[in-house]
């Protein structure tokens, strides 16, 4: 079964530097391949330190000699509006890009244009409403602080929903008056094709955005390594942080990093049954899996353990795989043939550390592509593999537990942090877990939904930082403190006694 080949598909993607689409200095390329096919449809220019070493150095232009850091916030919101729209008014061609190139069911690909919108909308607000600090020390002084746009801020992304990440730190870093030089993920290079585009009619100054396409060893260590990028915004997986965390330290940068995640959902046997299995399927499936805060661990109480084992997987076994482009279609094709063995070598490992009840493998029906029918294990042990480690992937593991204490203990056993999920209607006792899981994100009877007001990451090795609302303008932003003397300024008068 195929996928629909997006009509007018681009055969070749270049980097964007000073406002100018340009190959690599040195000529080198790479293939990009499709997950439903698995060939290459395109090739991307392969930077290296020399194309990020001109990226940064036409956004330094832009910060030292350009309007962007110095517009008032005003204005600049101006323009993250018209960004916002010019988004929207691709949001077609974005969902099919997007679902092509990254096997995102493509009704899931399109919700993903509205959000990247709606990171534009939010942070063209927030930079309007956010006043500066200002304190008065009575009678003599008057202290405040101004803030300024950091530098030239490095953006690293990954390949699960590529475009509404980059968007989501596109967003914070224009609004504070930051030019970026974006690497996007070399398996999904395809959408952030459509930023040039896309800052060219909303009036971007050219050196503001860059974009640079590449390996991450290359072009993404090479952004990391360049003195004049002084903060790395960083999405990805928590051994790649701890690789960007050592390179940045030789220039103390700011970092910021949203990293893997293994979250865990503790189902109490008080709780809605049906409304926890709607959530918790969804929770783990959608995205192909493939979400950084996905519920993969299913803790749940033991009165009602076998229900939930039965029900969730007789639920995961009718959850439609399909080609990506079938709006039918519930769970894709996963990424690309690499991360699709990673994934299925864990579902062998799975088969030998737990009770396999759906999936675990490839769907009969489809014969090619990265395809894995949802895979359901129970019975998983806290030191099995496929209970500690990141899957990122259409695979949950449900484990029962007998008391509150044990499902934190079980809870909390790995080293991930990210996002936890609890399912009960005692509220007190919902409280009570959800204040003790050890995560960044905890959501109470409820999925994934989130006001963007509100701090976005995790603890322990799912992070460092936490982006969203105000704390992604401090990220990007420095304060500087001014003093004023508002009358006489009595100083010691060194020197004068003699
Ligand atoms: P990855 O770490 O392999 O790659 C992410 C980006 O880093 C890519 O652009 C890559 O080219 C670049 N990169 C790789 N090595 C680099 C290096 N040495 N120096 C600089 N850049 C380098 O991650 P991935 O496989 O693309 O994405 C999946 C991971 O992302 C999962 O672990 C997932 O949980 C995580 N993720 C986290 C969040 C979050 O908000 N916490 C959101 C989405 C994804």
């Amino acid at each position: 079964m195929t996928s629909a080949v997006p009509p007018d598909l681009p055969c070749h993607l270049q980097h964007y530097i000073d406002g100018r689409s340009v190959d690599s200095a040195s000529g080198a390329t790479f293939k990009v391949i499709d997950p439903v096919s698995n060939k290459p449809y395109a090739t991307a220019a392969a930077g290296g330190t020399e194309d990020i070493a001109r990226a940064v150095a036409a956004a330094r232009r832009a910060f030292l000699d350009g309007p962007w850091p110095s517009m008032a916030g005003r204005a600049r919101a101006r323009v993250l509006v018209a960004i916002a729209d010019a988004v929207e008014a691709r949001e077609d061609r974005l969902a099919e890009l997007e679902s092509f190139d990254t096997g995102l069911p493509i009704t899931q690909a399109r919700g993903q244009a509205r959000r990247a919108a709606e990171n534009f909308r939010f942070f063209a607000d927030m930079i309007v409403a956010r006043g500066d600090e200002a304190y008065s020390v009575p009678g003599s002084q008057l202290n405040y602080v101004v803030r300024k746009p950091v530098g030239v801020a490095g953006l690293i992304t990954p390949w699960n929903t590529p475009f509404m990440l980059e968007s989501w730190k596109l967003a914070p870093a224009l609004a504070a008056g930051c030019p970026v030089v974006l690497k996007p993920a070399e398996f999904t290079p395809l959408s952030a094709g459509l930023w040039p585009g896309i800052m060219e009619d909303a009036g971007v100054p050219a050196g503001v955005f860059n974009l640079v396409n590449g390996i991450g060893e290359d072009a993404g260590a090479a952004l990391v390594e360049h003195p004049d990028v002084p903060l790395i915004s960083f999405t990805g997986e928590t051994t790649t942080g701890k690789v960007i965390m050592r390179a940045a330290a030789e220039h103390l940068k700011g970092l910021s990093m949203e990293l893997g995640g293994k979250s865990p959902v503790v189902v109490f046997a008080d709780t809605d049954l049906d409304a926890a299995l709607d959530s918790t399927l969804f929770g783990v499936f959608s995205l192909n899996g493939e979400r950084c805060t996905a519920g993969s661990r299913i803790l749940v109480e033991r009165p009602i353990y076998d229900e939930f084992c039965r029900r969730y997987a007789d639920r995961a076994a009718r959850v439609v795989v399909g080609p990506p482009s079938d709006p039918a279609t519930e769970v894709g094709a996963l990424v690309h043939p690499e991360h699709y063995d990673r994934v299925l070598s864990y579902v062998e490992i799975g088969k030998g550390e737990a009770r396999l009840l759906a999936g675990g493998g490839r769907p009969e029906h489809l014969p090619e592509g990265n395809y894995l029918a949802p895979t359901v294990f129970a019975d998983v042990k806290p030191d099995a593999r496929i209970f500690r480690e990141e899957i990122f992937g259409p695979v949950v593991a449900l484990t029962p537990f007998d008391t509150e204490a044990e499902a934190l203990e079980l809870a909390n056993a790995v080293r991930y942090g990210l996002a936890g999920y609890v399912w009960t209607s005692d509220l007190k006792r919902g409280h009570r877990v959800a204040g003790r899981i050890e995560a960044g994100m905890i959501w109470l009877n409820s999925h994934n939904v989130r006001d963007l007001r509100t701090p976005f990451g995790g603890v322990k090795e799912s992070g460092v930082g936490h982006e969203g609302g105000h704390r992604s303008i401090d990220f990007y932003t420095d304060e500087h403190i001014i003093h004023v003397a508002l009358g006489d300024v009595h100083t010691p008068q060194f020197g004068a006694s003699r």
